[in-house]
């Protein structure tokens, strides 16, 4: 760890990271709790993956009523215009609730932590910037988001290529112009579902590289009506709570039953139904969509037809079929009229399925030894999800441990809140909680509710450092994976079992037990003294502290 030449910062809390969690830890800890919080963070502004995703047709997938803050006060004030927010409304919401908050005056923008060291002398983490600042703070919290590092593959000649080339997860601020041009768009995971359908209307030729056909659904997106404004508003509390007994912490259709006990007419009726009219509900109509293999078949099948229904040259449905892993297994995408995309003139479809890209040249790309001519071209290729922001932060713990050894055979933790070895460290929505499988701002409040209530715990009773117990942990990660190997998801090289990133271990990073459950279980921890958490190692080095005090 390079260390700065300026004095370092002081402070109860650093979090890294000003999106949605960062922003709460500020107004929980700062505002209501007293805490001297500072925030790094990497972009120039608040926003988090809603400032860096904007691309065209970047939306939420869950209803932005809920896909935000329960805050009474802004709740009530913020009026949704669409079931599903785009990035521009989302990141004037995230904007109108920095300014209520007053966050800024706590965040330092444009500053990259690239270091973190627990200093075992005084129970403090030495946090070290890009900026060659230096911040202290008993505290450190992972505010990093999950899917927040955008994944590049490096493609042979890529350099030669003499067009621009965009990730969606790092879109130009102020946006690209892709009129009369050329375009290939690598990656048909949920950010290439969403941009394909509105780069097709202005480019003039689109080319769409695809490796895996995806599940995708509609989203059914639709304007909100004052109505349903009114009623929502007059029961958030009870919607809100509601919300926080369910398996994904929204309110959504509940399952006719398991594959055997329905009647599979009744069933291919209610796929129906719900393909017009619920998004994500389409993969909930079986409760055992997950787990048995028949009516995963069922369901998958059916979005199988829709495409050859909608799409009319059978050999582009027939690329466009998924038949690679489980439906639900990858992350299911929400759409608008991404298969009637592929019935447009000017939009073709490659599988690289076969044949991989070969290389780039300086006009376009090489597959199968045809060159195909862009003006620009579009990385849709993912993230480093849920641990990638952490793993590229030189974070050293007790003993001099780098988290990337400890994470060496795969992210490991205690409740996805707390990794043993790391003392006084806590990750928002980290690895092992249910989050990604959530409402995500759902997880975030939670976790920063919990984070918050252990942070006056520890205060109260005077200890300077808390860390979770190696016994705990494995407890905890055998949980995780069991509940994993009860269910398709490891059947699917997806994000959630890191293999979309070359050379990362193979490991499921979500709990599976659903989001109510997991509730319980972190209260039943806080409830009973945070059992799993090892304080006595600091309430030794107080007495001993003590004792030299008053020996001295
Ligand atoms: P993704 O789901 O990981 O999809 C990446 C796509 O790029 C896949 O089609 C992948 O193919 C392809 N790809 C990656 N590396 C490639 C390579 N070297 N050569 C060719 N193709 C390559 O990433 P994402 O679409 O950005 O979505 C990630 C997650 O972000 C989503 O699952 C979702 O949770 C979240 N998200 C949500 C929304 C929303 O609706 N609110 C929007 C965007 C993203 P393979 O499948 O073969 O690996």
């Amino acid at each position: 760890m390079s260390k700065s030449t300026t004095e370092p910062s002081r402070h109860d809390v650093v979090v890294i990271g000003a999106g949605f969690s960062g922003m709460l830890l500020i107004h929980r800890l700062r505002d209501e709790l007293g805490y001297d919080v500072k925030v790094l963070e990497r972009g120039e502004d608040v926003g988090g993956t809603w400032f860096w995703n904007r691309y065209p047709g970047a939306r939420c997938d869950f209803e932005s009523e809920f896909y935000s803050y329960s805050d009474d006060e802004i709740q009530q004030e913020w009026n949704w215009s669409e079931k599903y927010a785009a990035q521009p409304e989302i990141l004037e919401y995230i904007n109108f609730v920095a300014e209520r908050w007053d966050v800024r005056r706590s965040i330092e923008f444009d500053t990259t932590v690239t270091a973190a060291a627990f200093d075992e002398a005084r129970d403090v983490w030495v946090v070290e910037t890009d900026q060659d600042s230096t911040f202290e703070a008993r505290y450190l919290i992972a505010a990093t988001g999950n899917l927040s590092v955008p994944s590049e593959p490096s493609f042979p000649g890529m350099e030669t290529f003499t067009g621009p080339i965009h990730h969606t997860g790092r879109w130009p601020r102020g946006g690209v112009d892709f009129t009369g041009q050329r375009v290939a768009v690598i990656g048909t995971g949920s950010s290439g579902i969403q941009s394909i359908p509105l780069i097709a209307e202005q480019a003039a030729e689109l080319t769409v590289f695809q490796r895996t056909a995806t599940f995708t659904v509609p989203a059914a997106n639709r304007p909100l009506t004052d109505r349903e404004r009114q009623v929502t508003k007059a029961n958030y509390p009870v919607l809100r709570e509601a919300a926080t007994h369910t398996r994904a912490g929204i309110l959504g259709e509940q399952p006719m039953g398991s594959f055997a006990d329905v009647d599979p007419v009744l069933a291919r009726g209610e796929l129906e139904r719900r393909w017009r009219t619920t998004g994500l509900g389409v993969t909930a109509t079986l409760n055992d969509t997950l787990v048995s293999e028949e009516a995963n078949a069922f369901v998958a099948q059916f979005v199988r037809d829709k495409i050859n229904q909608i799409v009319k040259d059978p050999a582009t449905a027939k690329l466009l079929e998924p038949h690679d892993y489980p439906i639900g297994t990858k992350r299911l995408a929400l759409d608008t009229g991404y298969y009637e995309t592929f019935n447009r003139p000017n939009v073709s479809l490659v599988s690289i399925r076969e044949n991989p890209i070969e290389r780039f040249t300086r006009n376009g790309i090489v597959v199968d030894d045809h060159e195909h001519e862009f003006d620009a071209i579009v990385l849709a290729t993912g993230f480093d999800a849920v641990t990638g922001a952490l793993e590229r932060i030189e974070i050293t713990g007790r003993n001099g441990r780098p988290l990337a050894d400890a994470w060496a055979e795969g992210a490991t933790s205690y409740l996805g809140l707390a990794v043993h070895g790391f003392p006084n460290l806590f990750t928002v929505t980290g690895p092992g909680s249910p989050a990604v499988l959530t409402n995500v701002v759902a997880s975030i409040e939670h976790h920063v509710e919990w984070i918050a209530d252990y942070l006056e715990h520890l205060r109260r009773e005077g200890i300077t450092r808390t860390e979770a117990t190696a016994a705990a942990q494995a407890d905890w990660v055998e949980r995780v994976a069991e509940l994993a190997s009860h269910t398709l998801y490891p059947r699917a090289a997806s994000w959630y079992m890191g293999v979309n990133v070359p050379g990362k271990p193979r490991v499921f990073l979500a709990y599976l037990g659903g989001f109510s459950t997991y509730r319980t279980t972190c209260s039943a921890v806080a409830a009973d003294g945070y059992p799993g958490f090892d304080h006595a190692h600091a309430v030794r080095e107080i007495a001993d502290r003590e004792t030299e005090r008053v020996n001295a």
